[in-house]
């Protein structure tokens, strides 16, 4: 079921445990800011999700109170990593769930990046 976008950040949540290194994820990217990893049921041959290491439950709460480095951080590393995965030139879409609404499962703030395939048509 789709989580609430706002409240209190949940440190149970699954992504709060791979960052602890609680349960295994397939890492595809890691700075100090931002870790990324195969989605575990991916949409797509190529399905990302890149999170910032920091607690945020949503791209508002994220928006508003990540620092301006770590904003920057996420976006870079998004880009970074689907050009290293060949998307380029083949095309990629990159996409939030916040709130009930956009059915966003996991209550720490992500980026998914999709690609590898001719993607439906948005919203996917
Ligand atoms: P949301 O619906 O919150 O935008 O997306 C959450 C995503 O997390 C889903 O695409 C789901 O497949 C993925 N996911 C859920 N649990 C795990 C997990 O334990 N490991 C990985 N790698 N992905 C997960």
């Amino acid at each position: 079921m789709a989580v609430n976008g706002t409240g209190p950040y949940n440190p149970d949540n699954i992504f709060a445990k791979i960052l602890r290194g609680d349960i295994p994820c397939k890492k595809v990217f890691e700075n100090g800011w931002v870790l990324a990893f195969h989605d575990i049921a991916p949409k797509a041959p190529v399905h990302v999700i890149i999170i910032p290491k920091k607690p945020y439950v949503s791209f508002i709460d994220f928006s508003k109170n990540a620092s301006a480095d770590e904003i920057a951080a996420v976006m870079q590393s998004t880009g970074q990593i689907a050009a290293d995965l060949k998307l380029e030139e083949s095309g990629y879409r990159v996409i939030t769930n916040a709130g009930q609404n956009a059915g966003q499962e996991v209550p720490h703030f992500h980026l998914h990046l999709l690609g590898g395939k001719a993607l439906p048509p948005f919203p996917v």
